[in-house]
């Protein structure tokens, strides 16, 4: 499915204030919400997310006089996308020095009320990101707004979301279409995560199926590993090698993400 992307006409955007900092590419994109009050009636009307856009804007502008709404993009309840500044434009969202690094996308949730993203806040955040990447050089990265700012932003249940690699309600496979990172191969590819961190622990090597099967995603994609079913160091640096050609943070540990990648 396609963006349903609203532009800055759409929803009666005011024009910026000044000139937009241009960027070429950025690592990846970071994810916001609301916080505060969000109404659970959002749900079954989308002009409160018209609304809440526009105030955002107005407070951006007026309150903290930035020179147009803080975020590249933003997700609402119905699977829409919210044009922001928009793609190789510098976003306000992340924090001083930290705006260079990421796309920023806004979703509409809050920290009461409506407090957990439904299926089209995901979808439409993937579908945002979907867009950076295409239309902005935006790598692979996915973070939340509290990686690397001191702040709950996104909260609790969508950082969780995150952390699980931001996955396609319904299993969907996640998009990675124009992105830098590799493009999955929806084949013939292994199983799903074993539900495991794979990682490499020097007092007691991790060892078993799981580890054989990753190392054997690791093999078929080029890097250096033996299929012997222990997690030792060359596992853990071929990981590591992955997770830098593909914009993971390089920890060398085998989450559900990082899977999801190599296979
Ligand atoms: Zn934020
Ligand atoms: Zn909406």
């Amino acid at each position: 499915m396609a963006i349903d992307l609203i532009t800055r006409r759409d929803w009666n955007a005011r024009r910026p204030a000044g000139a937009y900092t241009p960027i070429n590419s950025t690592r990846g994109v970071k994810v916001h919400y609301t916080g505060g009050v969000v109404p659970a009636s959002i749900v079954q009307d989308h002009a409160v997310c018209v609304r809440l856009v526009q105030g955002f804007q107005k407070h951006h502008m007026d309150g903290n006089g930035w020179m147009d709404f803080a975020y590249s993009l933003a997700a609402c309840p119905h699977r829409k996308v919210f044009e922001g500044r928009g793609p190789h434009k510098l976003t306000a969202a992340n924090g001083a020095g930290l705006n260079s690094q990421h796309y920023s996308v806004l979703a509409l949730v809050g920290s009461s009320g409506f407090t957990r993203p439904n299926n089209g806040v995901m979808h439409g955040i993937r579908d945002a990101i979907d867009y950076l990447r295409q239309h902005g050089r935006a790598g692979g990265e996915i973070r939340g707004h509290r990686d690397g700012f001191s702040t709950t932003c996104p909260g609790q249940p969508l950082y969780d979301w995150i952390k699980d690699g931001a996955p396609r309600p319904g299993g969907e496979p996640a998009g990675n279409s124009g992105g830098q990172s590799k493009p999955t191969k929806p084949a013939g590819k292994p199983g799903a995560w074993p539900g495991r961190y794979l990682a490499y622990k020097p007092d007691a090597l991790m060892r078993g199926q799981d580890v054989a099967d990753w190392q054997r995603m690791l093999k078929r994609k080029g890097y250096t590993v033996e299929v012997d079913g222990v997690f030792g160091k060359m596992t853990r640096a071929a990981t590591i090698v992955l997770q830098r050609a593909t914009g993971e943070v390089p920890d060398g540990i085998v989450g559900p993400n990082t899977w999801r990648i190599c296979s």
